[in-house]
């Protein structure tokens, strides 16, 4: 069996959700599309190995981003078991209605911290993307369907630099006072330090957040994401984004290393005791499958690291 030794902390949770933004996030930043087959196939995999929570696609223009432009050939084909939690990214009322169409029971959307990647991303200022949100969310929760906001740049900006901690705690108390019950607070650009994590998560307390509402979503670009994550598990964080094998690279850097591996994460969840219920070969080796159909390495050194020791045996 290829698993860490378990030895608790002091600071070990009992429960984590591994939030899989593989499909979704990941997808979204790889070159190469894939055919829908093989992302229903991909899904599939990662339920069968244990993923719980998931976001599934976006409902995108697909001119916008053609990779995941058969987002409704995709969930026509998905037969979900009712315990996973299944989630579809909305950009507006339109892609709600969409998502409708499918019974999703959750949606997410993209906000951000700073104004500059507002307008980059959404073209158009954050007050602009709150009249956005409104209808949505206010639709999304009539309808009985939860709501999860992405606070994006909440550690950097590449254009902007520093953002200041008050910056990101304004957009977040504004997206649950408009209805959402979680918050991914997201380190777009991986420049995030522990102390930092800290320092933002004790201001969002501050202003009345809890810890529940919370989770967090950490890039690996400069090498901080597991450390950020044990920072954020010991302020009472319980929900942790990450992409089976680190799909989806990093956007703002030509780098490879982008979103944090879901094997890597369960590597150290594993190691401090957390049963998440995830079978970390079987993921590691849904990773190798889909790396060789993207036709690139996996990233994830813990995906490498259970591959050579199964060629090994
Ligand atoms: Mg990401």
């Amino acid at each position: 069996m290829i698993e860490p030794d378990i030895y608790p902390a002091p600071w070990s949770p009992e429960q984590v959700t591994v939030y899989e933004v593989g499909p979704r996030d990941g997808l979204q930043n790889e070159s190469r599309s894939l055919d829908v087959g093989v992302k229903a196939a991909f899904i599939e995999r990662l339920i069968a190995a244990g993923v719980r929570a998931i976001e599934l696609t976006s409902m995108v223009r697909p001119d916008r981003v053609p990779q995941l432009a058969d987002a409704e050939a995709l969930l026509q084909r998905l037969r979900l078991p009712s315990d996973v939690r299944a989630v579809v990214l909305v950009p507006n009322r339109r892609g709600l209605e969409r998502a409708m169409a499918f019974g999703v029971r959750e949606i997410a959307i993209f906000a951000s911290a700073t104004e500059t990647f507002s307008h980059r991303n959404l073209g158009r200022s954050i007050d602009d993307a709150f009249r956005m949100f409104e209808p949505v969310v206010s639709d999304a929760n009539e309808a009985k369907i939860t709501v999860r906001a992405y606070v994006s740049m909440c550690f950097g900006d590449p254009w902007e630099g520093k953002v200041p901690i008050s910056r990101v705690v304004a957009a977040s108390r504004r997206l649950l006072d408009l209805g959402c019950h979680e918050l991914s607070i997201g380190d777009t650009i991986g420049t995030g330090t522990p102390g930092h994590v800290r320092a933002l998560i004790d201001a969002l307390v501050d202003e009345g957040v809890k810890t529940e509402q919370l989770a967090v979503h950490f890039h690996d670009t400069y090498g901080q994401a597991l450390a950020n994550t044990a920072a954020a598990l010991q302020m009472g964080v319980r929900t942790v984004d990450s992409a089976a094998g680190g799909l989806g690279g990093c956007p703002f850097a030509r780098s490879a290393t982008g979103n944090l591996a879901t094997e890597e994460l369960l590597w150290e969840l594993h190691g401090l005791g957390v049963d998440t219920g995830i079978d970390l070969v079987e993921l590691a080796r849904t990773s190798e499958w889909l790396a060789a159909e993207l036709g690139r390495p996996s990233p994830s050194r813990a995906v490498r690291a259970i591959a050579s020791r199964l060629a090994e045996s």
